[in-house]
């Protein structure tokens, strides 16, 4: 199908609201490493997209106007065959909102979940921001701002001022992350951000799952508001 920026912001609830899988359509043109996954809308479709993928996979209701999918039942993680998947997709038809489809995921893995951002700032102009991510994202405060475009130096001097540096460096024994991975996908979206300008209100990549040094990341869930 057609890119979030191929033509006009979707109608409806959540103005310019782009869906997890239409930002990460956005940020995978821009080299960042994301789920592979397919939008679908019946049952036998969401287990041919699963055995296309490969088990275990993720199911995930998708809305526009959500924000956190998982306080309302709408993620369902490590779905290890096809009954699995038959049984996520009819609990989410009993959520309490109305879905636009059923995103079908591989699942990942990762050992540090980081939280990557992007937005406009009126008189200041792009910024990106990294931290330690996950659900905990607000408690942590674990976070660092820069505007963008990045250099790579700037983005793994951001990583060196993280409270979860040690983590990456590899403590008590756990081996080192691949900060070099994460570092290239702030640089990359720091690169989104200058290029969209006051067209990018915000948007999010939280969790970016990763992993051992040599490894990658990936990131798992997505959103953005346009304007
Ligand atoms: P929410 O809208 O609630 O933030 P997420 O898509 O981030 O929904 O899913 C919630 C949590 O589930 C994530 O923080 C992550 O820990 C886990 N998760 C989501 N998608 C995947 C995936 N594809 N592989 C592995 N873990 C995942
Ligand atoms: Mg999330």
């Amino acid at each position: 199908g057609a890119g979030p920026l191929a033509g006009p912001l979707p109608e409806g609830s959540g103005a310019g609201a782009l869906t997890e899988a239409e930002t990460k359509r956005l940020v995978a043109a821009y080299g960042l490493p994301v789920t592979r996954e397919v939008l679908v809308a019946t049952e036998a479709e969401a287990v041919a997209a699963a055995e296309a993928i490969g088990f275990p996979v993720v199911l995930k209701g998708v809305s526009r106007a959500v924000v956190h999918k998982s306080d309302l039942g709408l993620v369902r993680l490590g779905l290890g065959d096809a009954a699995s998947v038959r049984e996520a997709f009819a609990a989410l038809q009993a959520a309490p909102v109305t879905l636009e489809g059923v995103l079908v995921q591989e699942m990942a893995r990762g050992a540090a979940e980081l939280i990557l951002g992007a937005r406009h700032e009126p008189g200041l102009g792009p910024l990106v921001l990294v931290g330690t991510g996950g659900v905990l994202v607000e408690v942590l405060r674990d976070v660092q701002l820069a505007p963008a475009p990045l250099r790579p130096e700037d983005a793994m001097a951001m990583l060196r001022r993280l409270g979860l540096w040690p983590v990456l460096e590899g403590v008590r024994g756990r081996p080192p992350l691949d900060a070099a991975a994460a570092a290239e996908a702030l640089v990359r979206l720091s690169w989104l951000a200058a290029d969209l300008g006051p067209r990018l209100v915000e948007l999010d990549l939280n969790p970016l799952l990763l992993r051992a040094d040599g490894q990658g990341c990936i990131a798992v869930d997505a959103r953005a508001t346009l304007q």
